[in-house]
């Protein structure tokens, strides 16, 4: 590398984006504020409630708010985006699968007996394979559903942002209108675990933890994993047993099998 090349920014630069969290609402919801960026943006991941709080949180840190950016569209990820959207008026992210659920964010809150304000429509939707770029922070988006038909896994900065997918030593639930416990179990195994092992992870309850921790012990998903021959990577049963490949920690090759999942 040549003298000049080093002044260059690297996308690995991104890991030093500040990341601030605060816990809000009756639910106990993590809201995220990664940065400021190089260039003095802010981004926050679900604004659960609590607006007056996030606000100054938001105000706190020398940057400015760029974009809020929802993992998914339960009331209690959305719920100060409103608040949020009429003092900055920033674009608000979400994946299209998961417009009607935000559509009845108002509506859902009160059968909780909560008063959520209805947020606007998104104006801007996330794409597999289309990441979310802002200065030096950008940020992968996986396309994890199960949990809701539109939640998406955010990865970049300081780790993964998994929303309600997975949590520490549990998965999201998968018993609200359009959940489907076999399509997160795939989402997880495929999306969230095939992350480097030591990335962390940053669920919207509960603590944080990491790829390699839930591969190792969380009890919803140790019977789709087994380790590798090899390394001990645990890997995905299908990987492992059925459709054959490579195993991602040490290349060691395994052949098709002949099993039926
Ligand atoms: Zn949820
Ligand atoms: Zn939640």
């Amino acid at each position: 590398m040549s003298e000049a090349a080093s002044d260059v920014a690297r996308p690995e630069a991104s890991s030093t984006v500040p990341l601030n969290g605060l816990t809000v609402g009756p639910f106990q919801s993590n809201c995220y504020i990664l940065g400021p960026t190089a260039g003095g943006s802010l981004v926050v991941v679900d604004p659960g409630d609590e607006a007056s709080r996030i606000e100054g949180a938001i105000d706190a840190i020398d940057g400015a708010l760029a974009a809020i950016l929802l993992t998914h569209a339960h009331l209690d990820h959305v719920g100060a985006v409103a608040a949020l959207k009429r003092r900055w008026d920033v674009p608000v992210w979400l994946h299209p699968d998961d417009l009607p659920l935000h559509r009845r964010a108002a509506e859902l809150g009160a059968a909780y007996g909560l008063a959520i304000e209805q947020p606007p429509d998104p104006d801007r939707a996330f794409a597999p394979r289309e990441p979310f770029v802002i200065d030096d922070l950008s940020l992968e988006v996986r396309h994890t559903p199960g949990h809701s038909p539109g939640s998406v896994t955010l990865i970049g900065g300081p780790g993964a942002f998994v929303g309600d997918t997975v949590f520490a030593g549990s998965i999201g639930r998968t018993d609200l209108p359009g959940g489907d416990t076999r399509t997160l179990l795939e989402a997880i195994v495929s999306q969230v675990l095939s992350l480097p092992a030591q990335t962390r992870l940053f669920p919207g309850h509960g603590p944080e933890t990491t790829v390699a921790a839930e591969a190792a012990t969380n009890p919803f998903l140790s019977g789709l994993l087994e380790p590798c021959q090899r390394c001990g990577t645990p890997l995905p049963h299908r990987l492992a047993g059925c459709k054959g490949g490579h195993c991602p920690g040490c290349g060691h090759p395994y052949p098709h099998g002949d099993c039926s999942d």
